[in-house]
């Protein structure tokens, strides 16, 4: 039995294992490398598995980083089923669809430029109809069923509290005489993220792939940040104020929804929300249909006739027009906007007519990579660069550290301390160097469980 490392190792990106035995191969996520044109070139090249003769793709969830290469399977020749939840079926629907958009989008403008230059067009590295052709083979196992994928290999999914639909794999594996259960974690749900249940605490593994991303640091608690929020939204509330939220379309969105309608029922925001994201809007109404994943308090506000992603003062800005119609609100309206990083989307066009009024607050509350518009503005730029035009920051710009959908380092360390009696093989992926070597150094002292941490495109024999 082995195990290779294809992507998501030293980084997190571009999640890929694959689990060979005598009888079976499996792989485990496909996803894409981001950030960067090396990326680009590296999602081009891939990995050396036979993709044909796979039994089956199981996939943790549907952040692109671990789903964004499965439309490159069926021209691999792959035609059988990619097995997840049915909250990640659905999903998978909205990101990968959008993702085919955007390759083709960045492909068709990268390939104007350099004809201009009299070079060749370049193709995108998959299409809106590669996606199309992959997505009837998604087969949708709920939580806690077992089913068996491959001769020889049964899985099951487990909530990994993450985003909606994410899941931890179990995978009970037989190579005669052997039994092996693997243990994959998939991205590890941060405990005080609402709406969805917990990371679901496994005990036995001979195998753990465990997740590093944050390794390195714990996440400040959340009560505190929404105290901060609340405090910014009830400040705004005057006649020129305006709060703009860039997030995340999947997650983040439907956390602010959560945590602004607690507000609301509390008294202590009176303002609107908006909103004005299509992929939030259509990710805001999954999450509301799949109330299977709920967390006990989510469902004791629905028991109690409260919808927990709804509220009356919420709004969804559908059309352009809609969207348009927010430059003239103000009364400390709330616009919740993608992208979360401010690279695209209509968050653009509300800071282009915004972030240089004093009464606006630009309130980020997710990641910003370096050279994002986003990160400018943490960063305190005296002026950012929207849709070509140089913009003076005047407005108020909040930093909340609070959010975040990975569990931190002691979470992490918690949650593998329940594998610790019978100590399985560890293996850290899906973090920078530093987050995995600091994770790796407290398992090791808390724990006393030693972590491998592979290197891409290494194979172990389990
Ligand atoms: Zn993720």
């Amino acid at each position: 039995m082995k195990l290779s490392f294809h992507g998501a190792a030293g980084e997190v990106t571009g999640s890929c294992y694959l689990l060979e035995t005598e009888r079976a191969r499996v792989l485990v996520d496909f996803g894409l490398y981001q950030g960067g044109p090396i990326s680009e070139v590296r999602n081009r090249h891939l990995p050396p598995v036979d993709f044909a003769s796979l039994d089956a793709v199981l996939l943790t969830h549907a952040h692109i980083d671990h789903s964004g290469r499965l439309p490159l399977l069926p021209r691999a020749e792959y035609r059988r089923p990619v097995y997840c939840t049915p909250a990640t079926t659905d999903l998978c629907g909205i990101m990968l669809r959008d993702a085919a958009h955007l390759q083709e989008h960045d492909a068709e403008r990268y390939g104007r430029k350099r004809q201009r230059r009299g070079k060749s067009a370049v193709a995108p590295l998959y299409t809106r109809a590669d996606v199309e052709a992959l997505l009837p083979s998604f087969v949708g196992v709920p939580y806690g069923e077992e089913r068996e994928v491959a001769p020889g290999v049964r899985a099951r999914f487990h909530d990994a509290g993450h985003i909606l639909g994410s899941a931890i794999v179990e995978l009970a594996v037989e190579e005669r005489p052997h039994r092996k259960t693997l243990v994959f974690s998939g991205d590890l749900g941060n405990p005080e993220t609402p709406i969805l249940r917990d990371p679901a605490v496994l005990h036995e593994a001979d195998v753990l792939v465990l997740e590093s991303t944050y390794g390195d640091r714990n996440h400040r608690p959340q009560p505190e940040t929404i105290e901060e929020l609340a405090a910014i939204v009830q400040r705004a509330h005057h006649p020129a104020g305006k709060v703009l939220i860039p997030a995340f379309a999947v997650g983040r969105s439907q956390e602010l929804i959560y945590h602004l309608g607690g507000l609301q029922r509390e008294g202590r925001l009176d303002a609107a929300v908006y909103v004005d994201s299509p992929m939030a809007i259509a990710t805001t109404e999954l999450y509301r249909r799949h109330r299977e994943s709920f967390d006990e308090e989510a469902r004791e506000l629905i028991d109690r006739g409260t919808m927990p992603l709804d509220f009356p003062s919420l709004h969804f800005s559908r059309t352009p027009e809609e969207s348009r119609a927010l430059n003239g609100v103000g009364d400390g309206t709330v616009i919740i906007s993608a992208s979360g990083m401010c690279t695209g989307g209509r968050i653009l066009h509300h800071l282009k007519h915004n972030v240089w009024r004093p009464e606006v607050d630009v309130v980020i509350v997710g990641f910003q990579a370096r050279g994002t518009p986003g990160r400018a503005l943490v960063d305190g730029a005296k002026h950012i660069k929207v849709m070509g035009e140089s913009l003076a920051v005047r407005a108020q710009v909040h930093t909340l550290g609070g959010f975040s959908a990975h569990a931190g380092q002691r979470q992490l360390v918690d949650w593998a301390r329940n594998f610790s009696a019978r100590k399985p093989r560890l293996f850290l992926t899906h973090g920078e160097p530093v987050a995995r070597d600091a994770l790796r150094a407290m398992l090791h002292e808390q724990l006393h469980m030693e972590a491998e941490c592979p290197r891409r495109g290494q194979t172990v024999q389990l």
